[in-house]
């Protein structure tokens, strides 16, 4: 049966949230301090549940588990990717995740790669991206000295950009910046620097320097993105990148646009507007907050109203 998956997301709370879940997305919260919204996962540490259809209440682990069909008999022991909404009412800590080798070793699970699209930043924010350390002992100095203004990279952004956040990459989301975040599924993060910042038990966060030397990538080198749009009337898509982590791609509705499967499933989130998803001559109304999966079955599908959403396919990684 041809049937999209809607998914409920997940909420984490995070010292560096805040409220704009609830007053950009709509969703109900549980407080004022939700940093994500887990929106499409299959992580142990927050799952997707389906709300409709045949396999309304399931959850997304459950559905790669036993239902191998909805993703084409897709190889690998874990859901590979995970969508996020993250909401940065203050900075994120400066981070850093292992690639699949050193994760699989040290942490039990895969490496994260991971990419951004900025939904909405305050004017002035700011990401880190990269570093200027030239080798791996000056990288060690100038963390354990505690160097930052040298060492980090700051980056200005602006709504509508994309950012590549390859595994090895010292990175942070800024104060006032809202992403689309498009990783592996995995819940590994190097913290390098917390800003010294306190939770309300007074207490600070672990960091994790060692590993964080271990995995950067040393120089920084910015990724080389070959970004492509495809009009189609007067909507269009947009190719981010195309890794073997994933795919990813804007899809600029305005009137209508007839897709077809690149991948075995696709992954979708409408982040601006509303409108209807047609499958198998069904209507879905859908609209900015909603998530869901278009399984194995649905190989074609139309788009109509005015929508921006952000899509995603599993890359080629063994
Ligand atoms: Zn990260």
């Amino acid at each position: 049966m041809q049937e999209p998956l809607f998914l409920q997301p997940v909420f984490q709370e995070k010292i560096w949230g805040g409220d704009r879940l609830h007053t950009v997305f709509n969703y109900d919260l549980p407080n004022d301090k939700i940093g994500e919204c887990w929106a499409i996962s299959a992580h142990p540490h927050g799952t997707s549940t389906v709300e409709n259809g045949t396999y309304k209440g399931h959850k997304l682990d459950e559905l790669w588990a036993n239902h191998k069909e909805l993703f084409g008999h897709a190889s690998g022991e874990v859901f590979p990717l995970l969508t996020k909404i993250l909401d940065a009412e203050d900075e994120l800590s400066v981070q850093v995740h292992p690639d699949d080798a050193y994760g699989l070793k040290h942490e039990g699970e895969l490496g994260k790669t991971e990419c951004w699209y900025i939904i909405d930043a305050e004017p002035g924010a700011e990401i880190i991206y990269g570093h200027h350390a030239k080798t791996k002992a000056e990288l060690q100095e100038m963390i354990e000295s505690g160097d930052w203004d040298h060492l980090l990279r700051k980056v200005k952004v602006k709504k509508g950009e994309f950012y590549y956040v390859p595994s090895g990459t010292i990175h942070a989301i800024g104060k006032g910046i809202m992403i689309l975040e498009t990783q592996q599924s995995s819940d590994t993060t190097y913290r390098v620097y917390d800003y010294d910042r306190k939770d309300d038990q007074g207490k600070t966060r672990e960091l994790h320097i060692q590993q964080s030397v271990d995995v950067t990538t040393i120089p920084h080198k910015d990724p080389e993105l070959a970004i492509k749009e495809i009009y189609q009337g007067n909507s269009s898509v947009t190719t981010f990148v195309s890794t073997p982590f994933f795919t990813v791609y804007e899809w600029n509705v305005a009137g209508i646009l007839n897709l077809k499967a690149q991948a075995p499933y696709t992954l979708v989130s409408v982040i601006a507007g509303a409108g209807n998803l047609i499958v198998d001559k069904q209507k879905y109304e859908i609209a900015k907050g909603t998530h869901f999966i278009l399984p194995n079955e649905v190989t074609e599908w139309q788009l109509e109203g005015k929508m921006q959403i952000i899509a995603s396919e599993p890359g080629n990684e063994k």
